[in-house]
């Protein structure tokens, strides 16, 4: 059975908390307003295949911290 799990891991969240992004404007900011539920992967790269393509599923997704520093610098 290899179902696929939608919406953000732990870390990710917790990631997310620590920039004072929420999970609904990381979501809109990849995938639109219309979209009701994460697209991406579960480390929060919106890339729906990160985990064992850019990192190992127990390392830390860098592609999320990069991310969050675009975000942020974007002044979103
Ligand atoms: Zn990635
Ligand atoms: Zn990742």
């Amino acid at each position: 059975m290899s179902a696929i799990v939608r919406g953000l891991d732990e870390a990710a969240r917790v990631t997310l908390h620590h920039h004072r992004i929420t999970q609904a404007s990381w979501r809109r900011h990849y995938f639109g307003a219309e979209a009701t539920t994460w697209l991406g992967d579960r480390c929060g790269c919106p890339d729906d295949r990160c985990i064992d393509y850019h990192h190992d599923a127990h390392e830390d997704c860098s592609c999320l911290l990069a991310l969050i520093a675009d975000y942020e610098g974007s002044g979103a």
